[in-house]
């Protein structure tokens, strides 16, 4: 009896100090585990949101996402997807102004939403012109897929392509498109740089390519070598064209420019290349006259821009970008030959003054086509000294 009534009051106490002292622990220990997973799984999803995540566009996604999936199971290694019927004709194709469509038509009258992010953008696994990451090296899924295979093309016939210049976010056109603003004047920026939102690079189907033998420079000096002859005759079996032909200025409303290819999947750039015509000879597409002149200084709001943001500051004047030694006050100004409309006037007087020093007038005449150069210089923040997506483009400023 004794006893019993002894191991009672025993397992009573243990029973006590397990709910006092173990069960906590137990507890404390679950929910920090539990807490920590949460973090973990937290800090994922938004290192990954931040180029990838595009909901609003989601829908279309899924296409690809089964597309991808025949291509890994067919037997062609082919990472495209071969799907595409063959193109016979354009008489009933309508104009495609899907962000998401492989076949999205953008140009100086048809734009992106300011929010459009690809949702698979990811860095082709070919060579850059630079080493380090940069948002620019993005290309969506199957535009990165097939640029490699034509990089590997070109490799086999002994050339070597170079990649410069993709992917550009709208955030980052409106910083260049306003800085150029800011620096060159309204009309010399619309002829080099793409309004926000009117940039083909923002598709992430656009690459700006570029060879070592033009020391990766992004200007007219590409269509000289033989790796844009090779383009020409090659680019469309990889899905490629090239967008701003030489031949079709008037119609892209972009000058001739060779290092610019862009996505389309291989049955439209077959289509294209067979029946010489850029995208928008393909959906019928007329660009009013006015075309880059319809943006001025009255309407910025319009197109999205915010005209604090393009003010120049008063002092701009004293703001020359190149050293000028000490005196000649004046000429400085000169490089913008554009619109800044205050310092016009006395402009062209200055430059008479004759100034005994030869150098400032030779920074006068640099212009602003020497940008495009400067591209390859690896400055990763530098707005300006792309040239332009304007790119049309190039790189940064100028456009499509
Ligand atoms: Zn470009």
């Amino acid at each position: 009896m004794l006893n019993n009534r002894k191991k009672t009051r025993r397992m009573k106490r243990r029973m006590r100090r397990f709910l006092l002292v173990g069960l906590p622990v137990i507890l404390i220990g679950s929910m920090g585990y539990f807490s920590l997973k949460r973090l973990s799984s937290a800090s994922e999803s938004a290192a990954s949101g931040h180029f990838y995540n595009n909901s609003s566009y989601k829908d279309n996604d899924s296409e690809y996402d089964k597309d991808d999936d025949s291509s890994v199971k067919g037997d062609t290694p082919v990472s495209n997807p071969t799907k595409e019927a063959e193109i016979t004709g354009n008489d009933n194709v309508e104009l495609d102004t899907t962000p998401d469509s492989l076949t999205v038509l953008v140009n100086k009258e048809l734009r992106l939403p300011s929010d459009y992010v690809p949702a698979d953008l990811m860095v082709p696994d070919v060579n850059f012109s630079i080493s380090y990451y940069d948002e620019k090296k993005l290309m969506r899924k199957p535009a990165a897929e097939a640029l490699k295979e034509l990089f590997e093309a070109a490799e086999r016939d002994n050339l070597s392509l170079c990649g410069v210049s993709a992917y550009r976010s709208y955030k980052r056109q409106y910083e260049i498109f306003t800085n150029n603003v800011k620096t060159q004047g309204m009309g010399h920026t619309l002829q080099y740089s793409a309004v926000p939102g009117y940039s083909e690079h923002q598709t992430g189907l656009a690459i700006d390519i570029s060879t070592k033998s033009v020391n990766y420079h992004i200007d007219e000096s590409f269509a000289s070598t033989d790796e844009y002859q090779w383009l020409i005759e090659n680019a469309h079996l990889y899905g490629f064209i090239i967008r701003y032909p030489e031949d079709k200025t008037s119609i892209t409303g972009y000058s001739f420019e060779p290092w610019h290819i862009r996505y389309v999947g291989k049955a439209l750039a077959k289509y294209l290349y067979e029946n010489n015509m850029c995208l928008e000879e393909y959906y019928k597409f007329t660009p009013s006259e006015d075309y880059s002149e319809s943006i001025n200084y009255d309407n910025l709001e319009e197109y999205g821009i915010n005209p604090d943001d393009v003010k120049v500051p008063t002092k701009a004047p004293v703001k020359t970008p190149t050293p000028t030694p000490t005196e000649t006050p004046t000429p400085s100004e000169e490089p913008s030959a554009t619109p800044t409309p205050s310092v016009k006037p006395t402009k062209k007087p200055d430059k008479v003054t004759p100034t005994v020093t030869a150098t400032p007038t030779q920074e006068v005449t640099e212009t602003p086509e020497i940008t495009p150069t400067e591209e390859v210089t690896p400055s990763p923040t530098d707005a300006t000294n792309a040239p332009a997506d304007g790119d049309a483009g190039g790189a940064d400023t100028q456009t499509p």
